[in-house]
């Protein structure tokens, strides 16, 4: 780890202030920014640790919506009562990332703006435009198996890591972000990039930008839901595919359906191409199917990847199956 300057803030001003000077980053529960630093991935020349602005309530709003501080733990979010009994979705989806001990330290600031788990991302010996822009990717010709296969660019086919956030896309979260312009809100669809051809630029925060709470609103009908993630093992992994889905079903239609993947996007994935498929039609497993089908049509696979494709359809289908089946 490259040596760097430690500076504890007390109010958001001096936060953006300090986190203004080049080479500086925020921490929060540092359980992705430390093991970037270590392995020379961020050399940030100074830390600004945010631990203590007031960002850690959960309170809810007047519209029956959700403000959820940045700092809030992933764990306290998950078990918060009117989390489990509103929005369940976002708590599966946060009880199904990393281990408790993370949880318990990642804030939800941090798991927005995580990194990718693309492994020639984490390996200084391969070239990869993300890490060192113009200097090649070498998952497109490497051991791709983990990749994304939407949104995908000729410069980079890494996945967004997080489970929170597809429940948040599915959610229609905003985000909440205060710079030295003032307070602005990004909708959730807008806050994470495409990578395009400057896959190092992954977010919408303009230098010095410090998230402040994310809004959940409130929800206009009564929705069944469910979050299911798809790995390598049952705890402690990254998803291979997972989906968010929000349904409204009454009189055995779908009214409005709500639907995000995790684990095959190069950002958190809104499937936009399922909700139009669902939004009216019979709730049954026809219709979960061509809903499937349509959420993966733009899908591009890889070497080692071509798997994720039938793999999504499954889970979205799987996800469906059970939001519906809730009493
Ligand atoms: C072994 C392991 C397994 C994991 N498994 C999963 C998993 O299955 N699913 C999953 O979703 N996640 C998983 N994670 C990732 C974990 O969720 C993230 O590391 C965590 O959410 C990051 O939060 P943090 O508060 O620790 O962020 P930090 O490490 O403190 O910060 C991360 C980044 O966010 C920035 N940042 C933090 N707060 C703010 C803010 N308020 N405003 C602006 N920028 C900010 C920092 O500058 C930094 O760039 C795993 C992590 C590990 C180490
Ligand atoms: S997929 Fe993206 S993160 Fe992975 S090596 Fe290529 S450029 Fe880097």
């Amino acid at each position: 780890m490259e040596p760097f300057k430690l500076i504890r803030v007390h109010d958001n001003q001096a936060a953006i202030r300090t986190a203004l000077m080049a080479g500086s980053r925020f921490i929060a529960g540092g359980t992705n920014l430390i093991d970037l630093m270590k392995l020379h991935i961020e050399t940030p020349k100074q830390v600004v640790d945010i631990n203590k602005l007031p960002f850690s309530g959960i309170e809810e709003l007047p519209d029956g919506g959700l403000r959820i501080g940045a700092l809030v733990k992933n764990s306290d979010l998950a078990y918060h009562p009117v989390v489990i009994k509103k929005y369940p979705v976002l708590s599966e989806a946060l009880l199904s990332g990393a281990s408790p001990q993370l949880r318990n330290m990642a804030s939800v600031g941090g798991n927005l703006m995580q990194r990718t788990r693309c492994p020639y991302f984490y390996n200084t010996d391969f070239a990869c435009n993300k890490r060192n822009p113009g200097s090649g990717c070498a998952a497109l010709t490497g051991y791709n198996r983990m990749n994304a296969v939407l949104g995908t660019s000729d410069h980079c086919i890494a996945t967004h890591p997080s489970d929170m956030c597809v429940a948040l896309a599915a959610l229609d979260a905003t985000i909440h972000v205060q710079g030295t312009k003032g307070s602005r809100l990004i909708p959730f669809g807008e806050f994470h990039r495409l990578p395009g051809q400057t896959p190092h630029v992954e977010h919408s925060l303009l230098p010095g930008e410090l998230i402040t709470h994310v809004d959940i609103p409130g929800m206009s009908y009564s929705y069944r839901s469910h979050y299911l993630k798809v790995r390598d093992r049952a705890s402690y992994e990254f998803a291979l595919t997972s989906a968010a889905v929000l349904l409204d079903i009454r009189g055995g239609r779908i009214q409005k359906a709500d639907i995000a993947l995790g684990g095959v996007g190069t950002k958190p994935w809104r499937a936009v191409p399922a909700e139009k498929v669902l939004n009216g039609a019979s709730a049954d497993l026809q219709t979960y199917r061509a809903a499937a089908e349509a959420a993966l049509s733009q899908a591009k696979s890889y070497k080692d990847n071509a798997y994720k494709i039938e793999l999504a359809k499954r889970t979205l289908v799987r996800a469906l199956t059970t939001a519906a089946a809730i009493s």
